[in-house]
């Protein structure tokens, strides 16, 4: 059976490129970029390289980036190094709609006695900017706003929300894991003072990532050991994974605009043709600001969870908007923070696509859908029960 990968917000195949550039250092090249002799010398000078991608491809100096092992290690280094740098300061501001990276990370800080403040977000995701600045405190040590949610794909205005923390004299991340190679970005171009990447949402392995951290910012490592990354974050450089992420940034920055137009253009035929063939069904987010690959659709009374189990028959793959924690069905706390209704919020699934998706692969997944929703919907009560069923939204 063939599989029809349309998860890749959860993770991405690694470009045909990408392994071809890593496997050289993984079987002949393995020396150690930090040595002295020259057969280490080579590697470094590679890793070198896939800094300069890296930079290049979001507007940024080669020296402002720092390999790190993944997206969450990024957005856990710039957090904790806000702190660090601001130890006066102990209010943290961010969204409730944040990846566990940021969310598990920022609850854990509140118990060590710290404030968070959670920003909430309306019905279509997207954050209220005059509370956003109402919470910008001289306590903030720094803000912590996603670029685009893994979940809807809507997008944040971090770029004026870093101009309006500047302002104030406060540090700005983003967690950008999910914008980057998927949107334009220039770092020359806003203010933002830390951005995390994830490598394995762009076409390079996982288990590699980048902090980038503005010229001039106060940083303190996460990692503190050897001299590597400029004693910005110790331990021997994942050289074929630099080397494969420096690729697929090369990749990314030369074909983003054609590529990510024909992954809209079959984005925008599924959500269509899923919403015209399905009564009861829904995008949850707004339309207007949002990744061009990911749609996130509710199919009212039933579960996600088996609307999965009946996708994955046919080999298609997606996730739900609810995950099964201690035995019941809670949809994600995103969902709930846009106060999605609760027969719908529990029938959510995300769609999102790359490059390597096809259009006959699109028409196959229309062309199933329905009847998996329409088998699922005449098992449940809820839907059998018709406009008696809207007392349980
Ligand atoms: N931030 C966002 C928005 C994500 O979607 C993810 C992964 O799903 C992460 C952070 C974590 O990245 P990693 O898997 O590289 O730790």
């Amino acid at each position: 059976m063939k599989t029809i990968y349309l998860d890749n917000n959860a993770t991405t195949q690694v470009a045909k490129e990408v392994l071809d550039a890593m496997l050289p250092y993984f079987r002949d090249l393995y020396g150690n970029p930090s040595s002295m002799h020259s057969f280490g010398g080579q590697v470094g000078r590679k890793i070198r390289a896939a800094r300069e991608q890296a930079a290049a491809l979001i507007g940024a100096q080669p020296e402002e980036i720092i390999f790190t092992s993944c997206g969450t290690e990024s957005d856990n280094a710039a957090i904790r190094s806000a702190l660090a740098a601001h130890p006066d300061r102990r209010h943290v501001l961010t969204s409730r709609v944040e990846h566990p990276a940021v969310k598990s990370l920022c609850a854990h800080l509140s118990r060590q006695g710290y404030r968070i403040t959670e920003l909430p977000v309306d019905k279509d995701g997207i954050l209220d900017m005059t509370q956003y600045e109402r919470a910008l405190t001289p306590d903030t040590a720094i803000v912590s706003l996603m670029w685009a949610n893994n979940e809807t794909g809507v997008l944040f205005p971090v770029g004026k929300a870093a101009e309006l923390a500047t302002e104030r004299g406060v540090l700005f991340h983003t967690d950008a894991v999910q914008a980057v190679g998927k949107i334009p970005i220039n770092m020359k171009a806003n203010a933002i003072d830390m951005l995390s990447i994830s490598g394995h949402k762009l076409h390079a392995p996982k288990g590699i990532g980048i902090l980038y951290v503005r010229k001039g910012t106060k940083f303190s490592p996460f990692l503190i050991g050897g001299h590597q990354e400029k004693e910005r974050r110790g331990g021997t450089e994942n050289t074929p994974s630099i080397i494969g992420l420096g690729k697929a940034c090369e990749l990314a920055a030369g074909n983003m605009d054609t590529e990510n137009r024909m992954v809209l253009l079959l984005r925008d035929k599924l959500e269509a043709e899923i919403l015209a063939r399905i009564p009861n069904s829904r995008v949850n987010g707004t339309r207007l600001y949002r990744l061009p690959n990911t749609t996130n659709i509710s199919f009212e009374f039933v579960e996600g969870e088996a609307i999965l189990l009946l996708m994955d028959d046919y080999g298609i793959c997606a996730s739900s908007g609810s995950a099964c924690t201690s035995g019941s069905l809670q949809p994600s706390h995103v969902l709930r923070a846009m106060g999605v209704p609760f027969t719908m919020a529990h029938g959510s699934i995300r769609f999102s696509l790359s490059i390597y998706n096809t259009e006959e692969e699109i028409h196959f997944v229309i062309e199933k859908l329905p009847s998996i929703i329409e088998r699922l919907r005449s098992m449940s009560p809820y839907w059998n029960l018709g406009d008696q069923a809207c007392s349980v939204r």
